[in-house]
């Protein structure tokens, strides 16, 4: 089919780790790259990516696809959109009519199209005539034009109409304007008119470069709001976008850090002064979804803030949600009347600098804190400073870290060491028991099962062995059975087939095939031995078979003892010569998991 030719065509032409890479950090391990899973909360990397294959999978949740899943999975999107995305990426054309079955993708495609539109418009009209007081208004603060062209700030001019007007102009629709809440239904009924004017814009973009909303900031002290953002809408969520991670990931990657400011100004003036690894939390409280979004690209984030106490409270709120990202956090206090803004101009980059890597973790300042107050720091202040650190630990869902933190609290209240104890269990983790043990195999019997199923995926000749020499109940595992049989019609058919999503029918042989699939094995020491796992599958099958039949004619009523005797030696005689010709590997001591016969 042309489609499937297609699909086929851009997924060949696509990175997957590099795809996947925009919206997770992936370290390689052997051929394969790993990461902390985007669908659930972990903190060992079970999510495994495999370029060469094309294929992602978690053994902590079980999720995993090719690419065109990932991106359905993770952003929500039609199978249409993710192609489209794909192919944008490899530069491979679409045929218009890809999008025609695809309502739900058409349009938000269009409300996509009307933001990067209306950024188009916005950057435009920063650096045009009309433009100037604004231009001169961010000059003033301090910043650089280079700075500005780069970061894409825009500025949307005073008159109600620019977008409509450039719509118009362009012949398209207004409605996905309005859901991209770029406009608003006038009240009249009239033409919509532009939510944003006379602001300077900040583009909003998502893990794939979409520009999802702005940020307006105005530029006359008349205006009020101060900021007005772009509202939730099908592409803009607030809670889990974090504004600037697009533009900053890299560097935080690099750093494996992450300053954490309050408004756009800051995060620009930081970007300005060369501090890349900067995001900001605007128009919402730190959320879980954008704490867990910071932790897949570092382990250790700073929060910045100003010494008034409604900033200390309001980011202080985080904190909690960090910490069960398995993020570090520390607190930058900036002197009272300062914002990063005004900070750094004053003080100048190296005493930023100073300020930061003198950064206090949570439990130093909050003892600090407390210790500076102005009640005495006395049995009962550290009574409650201790409840309030054991109820933090108890979300902590780790064990190991939950320990370390407490013996810090200890030490830094001054309490003798044990003394702190997480009041409840601690909360399970959501997700399942890392399946990932499960990998290993426990029992030979079934390790020599998956790796004989593996080299029927990788080796044509073994699969022709396969077919012609072996039986699905040749295999123990039952659910091998099933993912036999379909190997060998597909390898009857002619087709290759490589991913699990493409070679198992259920979940659970998908989640059985990916296990196989990523099995560390030498493919070539494996092929030579297996001949002789064929050979040992054979003589098991023979052997069963023999037995049913000794049984059969044992359990006869019509025979004498003398024959039941006759036939008990023949068939340990057959037992032990196949036994002797099939030297079986050493019994594991664990029991296979899931055996229906009993050997
Ligand atoms: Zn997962």
């Amino acid at each position: 089919m042309p489609d499937d030719a297609l699909k086929e065509q851009v997924k060949e032409a696509t990175d997957i780790v590099a795809v996947i890479g925009q919206f997770i950090t992936l370290r390689k391990r052997g051929n394969n790259h790993i990461g902390l899973c985007p669908f659930h909360t972990e903190k060992t990397p079970s999510f495994n990516v495999h370029g060469d294959r094309g294929f992602f999978h978690c053994f902590g949740c079980g999720k995993g696809g090719d690419v065109f899943t990932f991106l359905m999975e993770h952003e929500g999107w039609t199978f249409p959109e993710a192609l489209k995305y794909c192919a944008d990426r490899a530069g491979i054309r679409l045929p218009e009519r890809s999008h025609d079955d695809d309502a739900q993708g058409k349009r938000r495609q269009e409300v996509y199209d009307a933001l990067a539109l209306a950024d188009e418009v916005y950057r435009r009209a920063l650096f045009a005539t009309s433009g100037k007081v604004a231009l001169d208004y961010l000059k003033n603060r301090g910043f650089k034009e280079e700075t500005l062209r780069r970061i894409g700030i825009g500025y949307a001019p005073p008159p109600f109409d620019t977008l409509t007007k450039t719509a118009r102009a362009r012949g398209l629709r207004t409605q996905p304007f309005l859901s991209a809440g770029l406009m608003l239904e006038s009240k009249q009924g009239d033409q919509p008119y532009d939510r944003f004017r006379h602001r300077v814009t900040f583009p909003i973009h998502n893990l794939s470069g979409k520009v999802v909303g702005f940020g307006a900031r105005t530029i006359s002290p008349d205006d009020q709001p101060k900021y007005l953002n772009s509202p939730e809408t099908e592409v803009y969520h607030k809670g889990r976008i974090l504004y600037g991670l697009w533009t900053a990931r890299e560097a935080i990657r690099k750093a494996d850090r992450a300053f954490v400011v309050e408004g756009y100004l800051d995060w620009l003036t930081m970007v300005e002064f060369g501090v890349d690894n900067v995001v900001a939390v605007s128009g919402t409280a730190f959320t879980i979804d954008q704490a867990a979004l910071l932790g897949r690209f570092c382990k250790r984030m700073t929060l910045i803030f100003d010494a008034d106490s409604a900033g200390q409270r309001a980011t202080l709120r985080g904190i909690d949600i960090a910490f069960n990202a398995g993020i570090g956090v520390d607190l930058a206090v900036l002197p009272a009347g300062d914002d990063p803004d005004t900070y750094l101009r004053r003080e100048g980059r190296a005493r930023f600098d100073e300020l930061v890597a003198k950064a206090p973790g949570i439990i130093e300042y909050r003892v600090n804190m407390a210790r500076s107050g102005s009640a005495p720091f006395d049995f009962l202040a550290k009574e409650r400073l201790a409840k309030e650190f054991v109820e933090l630990a108890n979300k902590i869902q780790d064990q190991t870290r939950r320990t370390a933190f407490l013996s810090e609290v200890a030490e830094r209240i001054g309490l003798p060491q044990g003394q702190l104890k997480v009041e409840t269990p601690a909360i399970r983790p959501t997700a399942p028991v890392p399946r990932a043990r499960q990998s290993a195999y426990d029992g030979s019997r079934q390790l020599q099962e998956a790796q004989l199923l593996r080299l029927i995926v990788e080796d044509r000749d073994c699969a022709l062995t396969a077919k012609n020499e072996l039986l699905s109940s040749d295999f123990m595992f039952r659910i091998h059975r099933p993912m036999f049989d379909s190997l060998i019609r597909s390898v009857d058919r002619g087709e290759v087939k490589a991913s699990p999503t493409e070679l198992g029918t259920s979940p659970e042989e998908v989640a059985e095939w990916a296990r196989i699939l990523v099995l560390p094995m030498d493919i070539n020491a494996a092929r030579a031995g297996f001949i002789k796992t064929v050979r040992s599958l054979i003589a098991r099958r023979v052997r069963t078979r023999q037995g049913s039949d000794y049984k059969r004619q044992f359990d006869d009523g019509g025979i004498d003892a003398e024959a039941r005797a006759r036939l008990l030696g023949e068939h340990g005689q057959q037992l032990r010569s196949s036994f002797a010709d099939n030297r079986k590997p050493k019994p594991s001591t664990s029991e296979p998991e899931e055996p229906d016969t009993a050997d």
